[in-house]
């Protein structure tokens, strides 16, 4: 499949001198060419999000030469992304990344076009912000995303470069209906359940993860952009850092998707709800950090209860806690005394709350947990606390 590529419409992006040099190892194999280069300088892709996955989809976007790229993100640079984000660097934190992005392709690649979305991709803009587009590819890797960028690629008829990442592990297909190739909701009609899934800023990823899935999805771009190789459609592979190993998995269309389906349900784009940090029960008595630094004051004793994995405890701590991690707690509960005072805190108040849920169904009449967890504390109470 090819974008673009009538000869008339290639003739008007013909390569400059400096193109020639800059992309001179492209030229020289037989399957790219000038033909090639051209493609790839007429192509548009979108890049949904400047984080983990987004980091490699963009620099190697620009530095393959492909005409505009467009970067949605509202997010922006904080010490925690470095690890893996490596589109922004040290002296970025604080900017918005699609600023720190923008500089950064820039300098990669200054004859590429870098359009930017500051915004959170919603129903309400997807259609739009996508327009222009040849490709999507879905750098975000959180479920509202990934619903919302696949039924957009559908409703559009545009392919969408799925990549997922998770501790060791990574995925990445190519969904594209209107070639043939299932969608993400042949595979998953529905979203996960709150709760069913680690929060999203909970799950912890090994920084170089994102940088070879994003890699595999910017391979397959870029691929689907000259029309050479074999896409990856009908097919989704899993990788295993650990184990070292590529698994793929063979894929079908569902005739009763409700997207991409015989009898299609989804005729326009709406945003899936999905609490990314489970904090699905408001009605949880919770107090903010203040309220806890003036209880650590007072001199009752009470029990403060830290429910992060190990690995976390070490990055960052609050003194005298107890720490039973969530999916250890209902079997831990004889640890902990039903009628004391029992403070709960994790990362970032989706935890704690989950915790809560279940003491208060144990029995603990004395419970709240702490809203924004210890991330809140760094920010608002002690910056010596390591923000993650
Ligand atoms: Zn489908």
């Amino acid at each position: 499949m090819n974008f673009n590529d009538s000869r008339d419409h290639l003739d008007s992006f013909d390569l400059s001198t400096p193109e020639k040099q800059r992309y001179a190892r492209h030229l020289t194999i037989p399957d790219v060419g000038i033909e090639g280069q051209k493609k790839l300088k007429a192509a548009k892709v979108l890049c949904i999000g400047a984080g983990g996955l987004g980091s490699p989809i963009a620099m190697y976007l620009a530095a393959a030469g492909v005409g505009e790229i467009g970067i949605v993100d509202f997010d922006i640079v904080d010490f925690s992304n470095l690890q893996r984000q490596i589109i922004h660097g040290s002296s970025d934190v604080g900017k918005k990344k699609i600023v720190s992005a923008t500089e950064r392709l820039s300098e990669i690649n200054p004859e590429v076009v870098v359009r930017t979305y500051d915004t959170r991709l919603s129903d309400e803009n997807a259609a739009e912000i996508a327009e222009p587009y040849d490709i999507i590819i879905d750098g975000t890797d959180n479920f509202e995303t990934r619903y919302l960028s696949n039924d957009l690629a559908v409703l559009t008829g545009k392919p969408n470069v799925y990549g997922s990442i998770f501790r060791f592990e990574g995925q990445v297909s190519v969904f594209a209906p209107h070639l043939g190739g299932p969608c993400y909701r042949c595979l998953f009609p529905t979203p996960p359940e709150p709760g069913e899934v680690p929060g999203c800023a909970e799950g912890g990823v090994l920084g170089v993860l994102p940088g070879i899935v994003g890699c595999l999805q910017t391979n397959e771009a870029i691929k689907l952009i000259l029309g050479i190789g074999e896409p990856l459609i009908n097919r989704l592979v899993h990788f295993d850092a650990l184990a070292f190993r590529f698994r793929e998995i063979k894929l079908k269309r569902d005739p009763e998707c409700a997207i991409c389906g015989e009898n299609p349900t989804i005729t326009e784009l709406k945003n899936i709800e999905f609490a990314c940090d489970m904090n699905d029960t408001p009605t949880l008595k919770e107090i903010d950090v203040h309220e806890l630094r003036i209880r650590l004051e007072k001199p009752e004793p009470f029990v403060l209860l830290d429910v992060r994995e190990p690995a976390e405890i070490e990055v960052a701590k609050l003194p005298g806690s107890i720490v039973i991690p969530l999916g250890e707690l209902p079997h831990r509960l004889d640890e902990l005394n039903a009628s004391a005072e029992t403070i709960i805190h994790c990362k970032a108040g989706g935890r704690s709350a989950k915790a809560l849920a279940i003491l208060i169904e144990a029995g603990f009449s004395d419970a709240c947990h702490v809203q924004g967890g210890i991330n809140a504390w760094s920010t608002e109470i002690d910056a010596t606390v390591p923000l993650y």
